[in-house]
């Protein structure tokens, strides 16, 4: 692979040539990608090469690039004017649907992007709470704000960042780590700073340490433990909301959390975000209340036109059972690939959400998940890339699949995976 013209371009505009650290395929050592154009579930590069996509747009897409429905609801939306800076009717259809769907949310309000949802959802849990401490799971990705920027998951792990410069001490100080997945973390947080401590924030499926599914009792024990300490519990579902079941993670697992955050799926392609819970929490956000949130774009009609065709799509029957049967296959072929060149292969899934890791045995952690083979991960990711394959460019990232993956291409990626393992093992 040369390296395409327009890396030279971006690099002296743009810091690392791109707008979002993880695109610049450090971490794998490839040429990033620069696309031209997406279509179902491909991505045509600007050396004119097709890619099977499982990155989606990290997640953001559900039905497929530039589906048909969802793309003509936005080209009726852009014909009457891009944004009013006031209400419209799209908006109040969202979050009707959104309050239909998610079990625990009975308001909620949009925003721009999953980071200024989930920015926006501790203030509202600091101010209903009177407490300035937050715990977040190591690894756990919550979006760039600065309470979160403390070993955190994705483009961080990826980089290998445990902070940022630029966050103030004394702001790090008030975000606290535990660890996914192991309740005793959790409950000595709470013996330590029990009084001190606002919310408990959690990716209910990480997505952003790869793919890591929570175990039986660990966000339940969440739920029972911030109930008892006055904290709120925060479900981040900027990734799993709407991917891994329609209604959310939190109907997958049975728990209620006191706040949700929401993002990618349901802007349909567009910078969307929300935040949502019961009716008490959600009338202390300005101007019901006095905690202050605001947005220019916010609630704008396209995006809203575009997360509506998607989630009124998404309620067809069978979609989720069809995204899941898919990502568990392609879960298992990554573990046959394994088996068969001798290379432990731990895979999971659920709904549109899978991951791998190559690692022995299942991975609960963050810190079980930095003990995989990421020099084999590198090797892998590139032979996949060349034999027309695009996983994200990190074994710290869940991967998608969308409706556009068809069994056909579902095959044809199982195949090409072991013939990629096949040629990473051989060196
Ligand atoms: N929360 C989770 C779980 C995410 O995966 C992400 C982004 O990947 C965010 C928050 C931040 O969302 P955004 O990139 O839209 O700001």
């Amino acid at each position: 692979m040369s390296a395409s013209p327009l890396a030279a371009r971006s690099l002296s505009v743009m810091p690392g040539g791109v707008n979002s650290p993880v695109r610049a395929f450090g971490s794998v050592g490839g040429d990033p990608l620069f696309v031209r154009e997406a279509d179902g579930a491909f991505l045509t590069g600007h050396d004119g090469r097709r890619l099977v996509d499982y990155v989606m747009s990290w997640g953001a897409i559900l039905l497929g690039h530039n589906h048909p429905t969802v793309a003509e609801s936005i080209r009726r939306a852009v014909e009457r004017g891009v944004t009013y800076g006031m209400t419209c009717e799209a908006e109040i259809e969202l979050a009707e649907l959104v309050v239909e769907l998610v079990p625990s949310v009975e308001m909620v309000r949009f925003v721009n992007s999953g980071t200024e949802a989930t920015m926006s959802a501790v203030r509202l849990a600091r101010a209903a709470t009177g407490r300035n401490m937050i715990v977040k799971m190591d690894g756990g990705y919550h979006g760039h704000a600065d309470c979160f920027l403390v070993s955190g998951g994705s483009g961080m792990a990826t980089l290998g960042i445990p902070g940022s410069p630029g966050v103030p001490a004394e702001l790090a100080r008030l975000t606290l780590t535990a660890t996914f997945n192991d309740v005793e973390s959790v409950e000595r947080l709470f013996d330590d700073h029990g009084d001190e401590l606002a919310a408990v924030i959690v990716e209910p499926f990480f997505g952003n340490a790869g793919f890591i599914p929570p175990q039986e009792g660990f966000l339940q024990r969440l739920r029972s433990l911030t109930t008892e300490r006055g904290a709120l519990l925060i479900f981040d579902e900027v990734m799993t909301g709407f991917r891994v079941q329609l209604r959310g993670a939190q109907s997958l697992v049975g728990v209620e959390p006191d706040l949700t955050t929401m993002g990618k799926v349901i802007g349909g392609g567009f910078p969307v975000g929300a935040y949502g819970g019961s009716k008490d929490l959600m009338a202390r956000i300005a101007p019901a209340g006095s905690v202050y949130q605001a947005g220019t774009l916010s609630g704008s009609p396209v995006p809203m036109a575009a997360g509506l065709a998607v989630l009124r799509a998404a309620q067809e029957d069978g979609l989720y059972e069809r995204l899941d049967r898919r990502s568990g296959m392609l879960a298992e072929g990554m573990e046959a690939a394994g088996s068969k060149c001798g290379v432990p292969v731990s895979a999971d899934h659920a709904g549109g959400m899978w991951g791998f890791f190559f690692h022995d045995g299942p991975v609960t952690n963050f810190s079980e998940a930095k003990q995989c083979d990421t020099e084999l991960f590198v090797r892998f990711h590139r032979a996949a890339r060349e034999l027309g394959i695009l996983l994200a460019p990190s074994p710290f990232e869940a991967a998608f699949v969308s409706d556009a993956h068809t069994d056909d291409i579902i095959a044809e990626t199982i195949d090409l995976f072991a013939q990629a393992l096949a040629r990473a093992t051989a060196v």
